[in-house]
């Protein structure tokens, strides 16, 4: 690591780094103890130090944060019938928000530096989200919180993880989840479903599996961006992936990763 003029670290990536930069989408519910609902100190303690032993690899980290912990648009004005539903998708965004300011306290209070950017303009807590700025950022060493999905109702940040991908030019989407990979059905319903070690997107659409949303998936595959959906849960998988050690099921145009 060196220090630039303004005194902020720069990560020097190492040589055998196989992402130079990541997008983590993590789901609200991540932050939450067991019940999903709420923001616990211990599990958010728990990701912010895995993501910052991958950091120390020099790999550049951009997180997208959910909200489903606090509240889904389309489940909330599917219940609350005088609520709009594009006001309860903009509602799911601020939960968003919420979510990124907890998790940019816990990386920081172990002595990373971050910077929050939020789709929707706030500017007394997060910087509004501009491409060049994230890239400056990333490039600085700075684990940048990418907040509000991508500003608009209707989707939900399995699209804002994408596209943010996309544009930051991320090698690949990291999607943290409770399961090991993407099964052939439900496996906390169905102990016979059987986990995928690889996927086309083409397999995923065709067999109507569910890895994310379907504009999400619409995205990558259209653009080639590779997709690892893994098991947070269980002991330093966040770091593993991060640093492209193989876990989860990896979903491309090819079945296999290009180095698996
Ligand atoms: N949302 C939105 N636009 C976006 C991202 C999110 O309207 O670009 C809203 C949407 O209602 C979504 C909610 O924010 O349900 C919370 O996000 P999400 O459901 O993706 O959270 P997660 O399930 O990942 O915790």
């Amino acid at each position: 690591m060196t220090q630039d003029a303004d005194g902020q670290t720069e990560v020097s990536p190492s040589s055998d780094l196989r992402y130079r930069r990541v997008i983590l989408k993590l789901s609200g519910e991540s932050l939450a103890d067991s019940g999903g609902r709420g923001i616990s100190g211990e599990e958010s303690g728990e990701i912010a130090r895995q993501i910052k032993a991958a950091h120390q690899s020099g790999c550049q980290i951009a997180i997208v944060i959910g909200g489903g912990n606090i509240l889904r648009g389309a489940q909330f004005s599917g219940r609350n019938a005088m609520v709009q539903e594009a006001t309860a998708h903009y509602m799911g965004m601020l939960a968003t928000v919420i979510n990124s300011l907890s998790m940019q306290d816990a990386l920081e209070s172990i002595g990373l530096q971050t910077r929050v950017m939020s789709a929707v303009p706030m500017e007394k807590i997060a910087e509004t989200f501009i491409r060049r700025r994230a890239i400056q950022h990333l490039e600085k060493g700075r684990v940048v919180i990418l907040a509000a999905g991508i500003g608009n109702p209707f989707v939900t940040t399995d699209t804002a993880a994408a596209q943010r991908a996309l544009e930051l030019d991320a090698d690949v989407v990291l999607k943290a989840t409770r399961v090991d990979g993407v099964y052939s059905d439900d496996p906390e319903k169905n102990p016979h479903a059987v986990l995928y070690e690889s996927l086309t997107y083409g397999e995923v659409i065709a067999k109507n599996l569910k890895v994310m949303d379907a504009t999400a998936i619409a995205l990558c595959n259209e653009h080639a961006k590779p997709i690892l959906v893994f098991n947070f849960k269980k002991d330093g998988n966040i770091v593993k992936a991060i640093q492209g050690e193989t876990v989860g099921t990896w979903i491309g145009t090819t079945k296999l990763p290009p180095h698996g």
